[in-house]
């Protein structure tokens, strides 16, 4: 049994595993997928000290980093059920898709979350050719370009207003007939120059060149008549999903976007459970932040160790 286990190796889970094994404890990680969202991210150019890094050369320095310690990675393991302590202090058991089981004292979640995707034609063809879902991330890219924003809720009208201050021309589609960002949000879009609002309008398809985007095109749900617009990137901000089904019949808690709920140490409502990252309710998903969280939850847990 381990000391404490880490689920997930993205950013968050490496992290934690870091400072956890340095702690001397046994320490191990567990992952669908070791490196996470990073895998699928092209130019990385906001992780504080390192000017530019690309998704898998920043995945493989993770694993490298933690290998430097004593630590068991499991990777290719999709955790599918959780069965807490059934005393304090007592070991927690993580359940995998292949038949295996873990237990842990403390346990670290640390699953990550995924971009809701709008599922039409030429998204997949374009990701990371035009086709992006973090604007803080990259909308440094589209300096004086022409963008579209693809949803009007808080996050997309926030992205549209960041945006317009990069880029040249912003285009906002939103589904439903109104924005349902908040008011002050709306107000501040509105008195934005270089941005179009579109509402009640459906994205059909995205369109390029073969190398990048150039356009897409959406269907006037009233009328059902489809428009083009000409432009170089796409904005998808239609939800981030964490990943937490597998803990729906769990004690722990969840917000009601389903994200882990924790403390300041990164505690779940489970004590000896502890969450870090995108799965959190902590806001702002980015690598720089995961990592500091992973850090501060893999603390929270060998803290919550020599109480015990
Ligand atoms: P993730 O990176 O999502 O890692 C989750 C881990 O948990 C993975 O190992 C996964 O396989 C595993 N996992 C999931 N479910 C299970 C399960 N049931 N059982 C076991 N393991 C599981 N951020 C920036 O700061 N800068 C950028 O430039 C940037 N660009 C991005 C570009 C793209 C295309 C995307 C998608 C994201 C980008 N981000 C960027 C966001 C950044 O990648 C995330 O904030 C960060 O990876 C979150 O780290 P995490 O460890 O919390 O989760």
């Amino acid at each position: 049994a381990f000391d404490t286990l880490m689920i997930g190796g993205g950013p968050a889970g490496a992290a934690a595993a870091v400072y956890a094994a340095r702690k001397g404890i046994r320490t191990g990680v567990a992952a669908e997928r070791f490196g996470g969202q990073v895998l699928d991210t092209m130019g990385i150019e906001n992780l504080i000290s390192v000017p530019r890094t690309e998704g898998p050369k920043l995945a493989a320095a993770l694993e490298e980093h933690v290998k430097e310690y004593e630590v068991d990675i499991m990777n290719l393991q999709r955790a599918v059920k959780l069965v807490p302590a059934t005393r304090p202090g007592g070991e927690h058991e993580v359940q995998f898709e292949s038949g295996a089981s873990l237990r842990s004292k403390t346990l670290v979640l640390g699953t990550g979350a995924r971009w809701r995707e709008m599922g039409v034609p030429g998204e997949d063809e374009y990701r990371n050719k035009g086709v992006a879902y973090c604007p803080h991330c990259d909308g440094p890219l589209f300096k004086g370009k022409r963008v579209a924003v693809i949803g009007g809720g808080n996050s997309g009208v926030e992205a549209a207003i960041d945006l317009a201050g990069i880029v040249g021309h912003v285009t906002l589609i939103e589904f439903m007939d109104e924005l349902r960002a908040d008011d002050v949000l709306q107000r501040k879009l509105a008195s934005l120059s270089n941005v179009e609002v579109i509402k009640g309008a459906r994205t059909t398809e995205v369109f390029g060149d073969g190398r990048r985007v150039n356009g897409l095109t959406y269907e006037a749900r009233s009328t059902g008549e489809l428009h083009k617009v000409d432009l170089e990137g796409i904005f998808v901000q239609i939800g981030l999903v964490p990943n937490t089904e597998w803990l729906q019949d769990s004690p722990i808690e969840l917000s009601e976007r389903g994200e882990i709920v924790v403390d300041a140490r990164g505690m779940t409502s489970v004590p000896g459970i502890f969450a870090a990252g995108d799965v959190t309710t902590v806001p702002y998903k980015q690598i720089v932040i995961a990592m500091g969280e992973g850090s501060k939850a893999a603390l929270g847990a060998f803290d919550y160790l020599i109480r015990q």
